[in-house]
């Protein structure tokens, strides 16, 4: 429910937020080259996704 802004003192408002904070980016290994990459992206070191050469990789 709402509470009026002025009724949550600084305190708490800061206590709450202590709570929020950054997650690290969960990493898995590429099943083509084994490096590690973002789940459901392109590999960034082989360019492959769903096992095809998709990007080219210089
Ligand atoms: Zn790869």
């Amino acid at each position: 429910m709402a509470v009026p802004a002025r009724k949550t003192s600084k305190t708490r408002k800061r206590l709450r937020r202590t709570h929020y904070k950054l997650q690290a980016a969960s990493l898995s290994a590429c099943p083509n080259c084994g490096e590690l990459r973002r789940p459901h992206r392109v590999c960034p070191s082989c360019g492959y996704y769903d096992g095809k050469e998709v990007v080219k990789v210089k």
